[in-house]
């Protein structure tokens, strides 16, 4: 939940929709654990009143509640407090990368202490709204009325599913610590080949579910993309929706954007951003060229994100081709290592940075000219919305939340006015490799459709408010009204 604490695209998610949905007059309370960073953010803490026990692991293991807000908003933020389970480096992991091996024990914990904690604050809910694996204990809670709260008899549970490929998947000896019984444990609820599996739970359980577009809503239905759960997806029928999240255009607007050298909007973006391009050229140690194209990357290095066909490209490209990269992500060591070999061995034309730097990436979104996303599957997406706003024309997988965004710069998309980028169908260098080519010509040769591509981009609404009323409306529906 951005500002308090953040891993992906959920974070974002998490930390404007509850400002959004506020703003529209639909009142949310949140929960997350008192993660170390949000207890280092500086965000003023208070403590509560309230201090509890779960059994949980055969121990009564003690918490209690603090309070925060959502920094610009009067969204009220309670903080799980256990040291033990949250007081870490890492949400999900170690720094090197290895999952906490507790972690089914972690977050039955939080499932369960937020239940206990809306009983006691004594919240009236309409809509327990709970996001990926982590929480996906919470709409099991409710509909079996675990803990026997009155609340629980009033609230419908909307369970939001941002990627797949994380399922919170454990041996089944730790159903014990989801205090569900062991009838739960079989094919159609709780269980997934042999093991316990909690985002199949929340998936199950929950009234309704949604995921964060309408393509990957429908991808994961089938088998190539719905990860060993199309057809469990599949059975919820109308019941499955996709929202496109939003962007938060507090965070993420060209014209006041404090960490740009210089701000710009679609009435001043070809200087604004010729501006940002010099200094991102020279922040990476690149030649100060306005002529040459730069290509931005913002990503996790995972293979989810495409770097099976992106290194292959850089390799072949770096000969032949006057093209400069801003590159931003860390992730997989196998992917880095060659990355840092890449920029030792050209350093005018690969600027890469492997870190994860809040401010880096706002410069790279302002200050390069494409932005590339070759997602192998996506289920959203974020930075393909922040390039649209600052300028940068993305290329991108014809997949998920991408296919949603990005609408391919054809003869008849350009006349229609749609056109804001450049998409492709097949997954495979070649495809990508067009695709890019096409972009680059554009930007090259044809300055006209270029900057029509651009401005199209810069002037869609990609706000939190669309994406919250129709949140709004699935709730509305999930309570029959
Ligand atoms: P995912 O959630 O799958 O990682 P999204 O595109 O939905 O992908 O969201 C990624 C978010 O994380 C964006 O806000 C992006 O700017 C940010 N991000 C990813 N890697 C980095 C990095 N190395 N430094 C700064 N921000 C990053």
């Amino acid at each position: 939940m951005v500002p308090l604490a953040k891993t992906g695209g959920l974070g974002d998610v998490c930390g404007a929709l509850p400002i959004a949905l506020e703003r529209l007059g639909c009142q949310s309370t949140c929960f997350l654990p008192a993660y170390r960073t949000i207890k280092q953010s500086g965000l003023a803490i208070e403590a509560t009143d309230h201090a509890f026990t779960i059994y949980i692991r055969n121990n009564h293991v003690a918490c209690r509640l603090l309070k925060t807000q959502l920094p610009g908003s009067t969204v009220n933020v309670y903080l799980i407090d256990q040291p033990q389970y949250f007081d870490r480096d890492g949400l999900y992991q170690q720094p090197g990368g290895a999952e906490y091996k507790d972690n089914c024990e972690r977050f039955s914990f939080f499932c369960r202490a937020v239940a206990e904690a809306i009983d006691r604050l004594d919240l009236k809910i309409d809509i327990a709204h709970s996001h990926d694996w982590q929480t996906g204990l919470l709409p099991a809670y409710i509909r079996t009325r675990h803990g026997h709260y009155p609340w629980m008899s009033e609230a419908k549970s909307v369970h939001t599913i941002h990627n797949l490929a994380y399922q919170g998947r454990f041996w089944h000896l730790d159903m014990p610590l989801t205090g569900m019984d062991w009838r739960f444990f079989n094919w159609e609820q709780m269980e997934f080949h042999g093991d316990l599996n909690l985002l199949k739970t929340g998936i199950v359980f929950a009234d309704a579910v949604s995921t964060v577009s309408p393509t990957y809503a429908v991808e994961i239905t089938q088998p190539e993309l719905g990860c060993g759960l199309d057809s469990i997806l599949a059975g919820r029928g109308e019941n499955l929706v996709g929202i496109v999240n939003g962007v938060d255009t507090q965070t993420w607007d060209p014209s006041s954007d404090l960490h740009l050298p210089q701000n710009f909007s679609v009435e001043n973006w070809e200087s604004g951003k010729a501006a940002n391009k010099r200094q991102l050229q020279a922040d990476l140690g690149m030649e100060q060229n306005p002529d040459v194209p730069v290509i931005g990357i913002v990503s996790r290095i995972a293979d989810q994100k495409g770097w099976d066909l992106i290194i292959p490209l850089l390799e072949l490209w770096a000969e032949q081709r006057h093209l400069q990269w801003a590159i931003l992500g860390t992730g997989d060591p196998k992917h880095e290592s060659k990355l840092r070999e890449l920029a030792d061995r050209y350093p005018n034309k690969m600027g890469v940075m492997l870190t994860f730097d809040e401010k880096v990436a706002h410069r790279i979104e302002a200050g390069c000219d494409i932005f590339l996303m070759p997602s192998r599957y996506e289920p959203c997406g974020l930075n393909q919305l922040y390039s649209l706003r600052y300028g940068s024309v993305p290329v991108v997988h014809s997949t998920g939340g991408l296919r949603d965004t990005v609408i391919d710069a054809t003869n008849e998309s350009l006349q229609a006015g749609r056109a804001n980028g450049f998409r492709f169908d097949e997954y495979s260098l070649e495809s990508m490799q067009a695709a890019l080519q096409n972009a680059l010509d554009a930007f090259a040769y044809n300055r006209d459709r270029w900057k029509q591509i651009v401005q199209t981009g810069m002037q869609e609404d990609w706000s939190w408010d669309g994406s919250a009323r129709k949140y709004i409306e699935l709730f509305n529906k999930t309570l029959g009204r």
